[in-house]
């Protein structure tokens, strides 16, 4: 007899199993990469293969998410801000509560534990503002990992106060001068240093995004965001919320946060780019916007390119959603007409940025804030019995400064850490 839970697998088996052992999603995903690299992403593929099948290992990072991390994570409904919007009830799941402050937790432990499991001692990553970088950092501390972060050098300017963190938990932290001088060229850097480390070294990239098999690895590690807003959802109200709204830079937080309600037909589930100053082209990180097909770092999906192939430039007021390609499960679920997208603005996601914090007391990350946009705006279109759930990615703390800067707030301290 099949019990429902059984069936349950057997319906999440057959539709939602991807990526496919070429690690493609329908025409996206895939592995385009040199020779070089494709030894110890062959390599990672198969250990990460074994490790998800073991229960030593979810046990182990299921301790680790709770005790370290501070799962489950709560979630809230956002009553008063509901009220004053007048329309739908928003709910946020609180994963700015967790350590380093926002959900890139989850994905830098379940790799470090891979890591481990593979006997690996030195560990890499990149980062754009350096939430990936804090969290990797933080995460190698604790492990005793060697640890080196990539970071653009732009991007070690503005984010001289988490440079200091990433040290101070003893990792070397190497700022690129090619390029942009931002993420896209860290990356590339971090490509070259596993290439010529590949023996002692395992690079743990910070989002749903690169080749095989990191888009359907990563995705994993944050399902948890997920299962426990469905369980939160049951057993608190009785029922799913109606729609979910997560904001979209490479992708990792809203995949695993809708990942479990792929085949729940009733919920609504739509990610939110970057639309920066305006749509035009250089001025925002909408990638289902002005994009097209192409290959980035090792992955076919929709990216913000020219037609000789050369990568365009990106603008975010927020630094984790400025980058030029979306995770490819995102481009397939869109094409199936299951996930949507829309994008909130600079201004509009600095509007959601201080509502949030001076009706709830939450004072959520810029990019946090394009979901929040989207979402409010959305629930004030709606009757009062709906329900509208957020991912509320990370904290704002980081963004404090920045914002004051826009905000025109005089007599700013000038912080250089460098
Ligand atoms: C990095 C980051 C993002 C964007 O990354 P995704 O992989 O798209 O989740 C969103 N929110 C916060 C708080 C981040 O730090």
């Amino acid at each position: 007899m099949i019990s429902p839970q059984n069936a349950q697998h057997e319906k999440l088996n057959s539709r939602f199993s991807l990526p496919d052992e070429h690690g493609r999603f329908g025409p996206y995903g895939g592995s385009f990469v040199p020779e070089t690299l494709s030894y110890p992403l062959k390599e990672l593929s198969s250990a990460y293969e074994e490790a998800k099948n073991d229960p030593k290992f979810k046990e182990e990072l299921n301790d680790l998410l709770n005790d370290f991390a501070g799962r489950p994570t709560k979630l809230y409904h956002a009553k008063k801000i509901s009220q004053k919007i007048g329309g739908a009830q928003i709910f946020l799941k609180r994963e700015d509560l967790l350590h380093t402050g926002a959900h890139k937790i989850n994905n830098a432990l379940g790799q470090a534990l891979l890591a481990k499991r593979m006997g690996k001692k030195r560990i890499i990553a990149e980062t754009g503002a350096g939430q990936h970088g804090i969290a990797t950092a933080a995460v190698c501390a604790k492990f005793g990992f060697e640890c080196k972060i990539y970071m653009g050098a732009e991007d070690m300017r503005r984010q001289s106060l988490n440079v200091f963190k990433m040290r101070l938990s003893g990792a070397e932290v190497h700022g690129v001068e090619a390029g942009s001088k931002t993420l896209k060229e860290a990356i590339n850097e971090a490509m070259r240093d596993w290439v010529t480390h590949v023996r002692s070294t395992h690079y743990i990239l910070g989002s749903a995004l690169g080749a095989h098999p990191y888009p359907g690895m990563v995705r994993d590690f944050h399902r948890v965001i997920g299962e426990e807003t469905k369980r939160q959802f049951l057993e608190k109200y009785e029922r799913l919320p109606d729609e979910m709204v997560a904001c979209v830079g490479g992708g990792s937080n809203a995949i695993g946060f809708f990942f479990d309600f792929l085949e729940e037909d009733s919920v609504r589930l739509t990610g939110v780019e970057a639309g920066g100053r305006s749509l035009q082209e250089g001025q925002h990180a909408a990638r289902f916007e002005g994009g097209q097909l192409g290959i980035l770092q090792g992955c076919k999906t929709w990216i913000l390119q020219n037609n000789e192939g050369q990568i365009n430039p990106t603008h975010s007021v927020s630094a984790g959603l400025d980058y030029a390609a979306i995770g490819p499960e995102h481009s397939y679920y869109r094409d199936q007409g299951r996930i949507s997208f829309g994008y909130a603005s600079d201004n509009d996601a600095l509007e959601a940025f201080k509502l949030l914090t001076c009706e709830e007391g939450i004072l959520p990350a810029l990019e946090t804030s394009h979901g929040l946009a989207y979402a409010f705006k959305r629930a004030s279109e709606c009757s009062s019995d709906h329900m509208i759930c957020v991912n509320l990615s990370g904290r704002g703390d980081k963004d404090a400064m920045e914002a004051a800067r826009i905000m025109g707030v005089e007599g700013l301290p000038e912080m250089s850490f460098g």
